[in-house]
């Protein structure tokens, strides 16, 4: 390809160091051209600071050296004249296996450009091109990225071009190195190709039903978004899969996804049953790929724009990750992977995991979604008493509204996605905020298509804490709701590490015994009475609780070398209870879960 005028070459200059090296050149920079490192990658909502990896940052023109002055933590200006193109070099450390920064060892090079790719100023909506390379030393075997390009096996070299820095910053790319073991397979839908590549695999990995399992849910999502005969918003798409010993993520694209899970959860050639984690790897995948249009082509209005220096704050993350939430389990059960028992399981699972947040009381989700910056991404021991999961509750909005527009007979949330996909699709005649959604869009809509107002439902449910109508709205479509003792743990209200012969306190629920009897976060739990606690359940059996009442024993615990005692009042097993899902009426299971 020929150079565009933004041009980096990125090169796997020291594996063994983790250190590529990035040459930039500018052929007609501005007079003091400014760039900058962003300091956040879109769809993870944290602050980041990627330039503290940036290092050696030199620049040249014409052969001469180009005073810098940096302005801030992540940006720069060169002392450059117009007339010459501006040659800029630095090095980057990448040494991080999650999927929103970058890695390089002598097996495996992953970037993200928002962690090597110096931003432009003014010169952003011009053409990008990639040129990815190596020292003679180290072999490129084969690169992964959806990208105008290609990569020459023989010149050791891929070249990519990109229409803007935008879909620069949105492209990442898997490069597998050395003699590293990698699996790769593909299929075509609608005439458009899907790749998978997946790293780090042990030998029983099982990529042929890894792949057909993900035909189903692109399929099933496929026309869940679409008509039959559309094609796919994109030309080609890669799902790029790293396995660890033990970790789990995604980030989203618009035409890939990084995806990172433990490799105990991949699918087992013959293998009688998969694990049990594979059904949550395919949720990841099921939940990044639904995300190709919910958040990447339908957004919140204010990501038409990223800004890459700062914060970009939205209070519809209940929206676009909780509803993404809500579909990836039930798109599974569309595909045909899962069945209505076993998604009823998996909405348990969420639902329990919101009644056990004692934040739901303290914050709505849409006041999470504006403080994810600072809380739901800064997880400690407090941040279930002061925050709620827009993931968790945003996908229990989305199931209540869904079912109360089902009960209704007008239309269902399906409908509501997809007419909210065409109508702001265009922008509302500015191209330059396609895609771009406000909570007016979504209550419009509603309108419409359900023959009411919706509003009151939806500011209930995303603005204030109170409850949401689940368990009433479950009943009305067929599904038995039980109540059952909950765990130890959570009649308790303590969340504890206990795997390794003692018992580790990690957070504290608000209004619980244990916050009555004083525990606290990082307590090592040592006692009951007279008797040695290693594992929170042998606590019935220590302090003779087996006939479920109450009971208020000593609890000995150690908190920075002094011993406190503490009187604990174990609350009756039936005070505390967790909610139990079942398909009763299989007739009205159906009509919802089929679709
Ligand atoms: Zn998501």
């Amino acid at each position: 390809v020929k150079s565009a005028p933004i041009h980096y070459r990125i090169e796997a200059h020291d594996p063994q160091a983790h250190v590529w090296r990035i040459t930039l050149t500018v052929s007609k920079p501005a007079k003091n051209q400014i760039v900058s490192l962003p300091v956040w990658i879109p769809g993870s909502y944290l602050v980041r600071e990627f330039a503290k990896h940036l290092q050696q940052l030199r620049a040249t023109q014409g052969g001469h050296e180009v005073p810098l002055s940096q302005h801030d933590k992540c940006t720069w200006q060169a002392a450059c004249k117009t007339t010459a193109p501006l040659v800029l070099s630095y090095e980057v450390y990448a040494f991080d296996m999650s999927v929103r920064t970058s890695y390089l060892d002598a097996q495996r090079g992953f970037f993200n450009p928002t962690s090597l790719c110096l931003r432009v100023h003014g010169q952003e909506s011009k053409a990008h091109t990639l040129e990815l390379t190596a020292p003679e030393k180290v072999a490129i075997q084969a690169i992964y990225v959806r990208a105008e390009g290609r990569f020459d096996a023989k010149k050791q070299l891929g070249e990519y071009t990109f229409s803007d820095y935008d879909e620069l910053a949105d492209t990442p790319f898997e490069c597998v190195l050395g003699s590293a073991k990698h699996w790769h397979g593909s299929f075509d839908l609608r005439g458009v190709r899907h790749e998978m590549v997946v790293t780090g695999a042990a030998p029983s990995f099982d990529g042929a039903r890894l792949l057909a399992d993900t035909q189903k849910i692109v399929e099933a999502e496929f026309n869940f978004w679409h008509g039959p005969k559309d094609a796919p918003p994109y030309r080609h798409y890669v799902f790029m899969l790293h396995t660890v010993a033990d970790g789990y993520g995604g980030l989203e694209h618009r035409a890939s996804t990084a995806l990172i899970a433990s490799r105990s959860d991949l699918p087992r050639k013959d293998a009688k049953s998969q694990p049990e984690g594979y059904t949550q790897l395919l949720g990841l995948i099921s939940h990044e790929y639904f995300h190709t249009w919910n958040v990447k082509r339908l957004k919140p209005i204010e990501f038409t724009r990223y800004d890459y220096a700062q914060e970009n704050y939205t209070r519809l993350l209940w929206f676009f990750e909780g509803f993404t939430s809500y579909y990836d389990d039930l798109l599974l059960r569309r595909a045909g992977l899962i069945d209505n028992n076993q998604y009823l399981r998996l909405l348990q699972k969420t639902l329990n995991q919101v009644l056990q947040t004692p934040g739901r009381w303290v914050q709505s989700v849409a006041d999470a979604s504006m403080d994810a910056w600072v809380k739901y991404y800064r997880i400690d021991e407090n941040t279930p008493n002061i925050t709620v999961s827009y993931y968790t509750k945003g996908a229990l909005v989305g199931l209540c509204l869904d079912l109360t527009l089902r009960r209704e007979g007008r239309t269902s949330l399906d409908e509501v996605m997809r007419a909210l996909f065409k109508r702001c699709k265009a922008g509302r005649g500015n191209p330059a905020q396609a895609g771009g959604m406000t909570e007016a869009d979504l209550l419009t809509v509603l309108r419409e298509l359900g023959g009411r107002s919706f509003e009151a439902e939806v500011q209930r449910w995303t603005r204030s804490t109170d409850e949401l109508p689940v368990l009433e709205l479950l009943a009305a479509h067929g599904v038995e709701v039980r109540q059952d003792a909950a765990p130890l743990a959570q009649r308790l209200g303590l969340r504890v590490q206990d795997s390794s012969g003692s018992v580790q306190i990690k957070t504290v629920l608000r209004g619980s015994a244990a916050h009555a009897a004083g525990f606290a976060a990082n307590d090592e739990w040592l006692a009951v009475g007279d008797w040695r606690i290693t594992k929170l359940d042998e606590l019935p059996l220590l302090a003779g609780t087996a006939k479920a009442k109450s009971k208020t024993v000593t609890a000995l615990v150690a908190r920075d070398k002094r011993l406190l005692s503490l009187k604990l009042a174990i609350p009756e097993a039936s005070s505390i209870t967790t909610a139990q899902l079942k398909a009763a009426q299989a007739d009205k299971v159906n009509a919802w879960l089929a679709g």
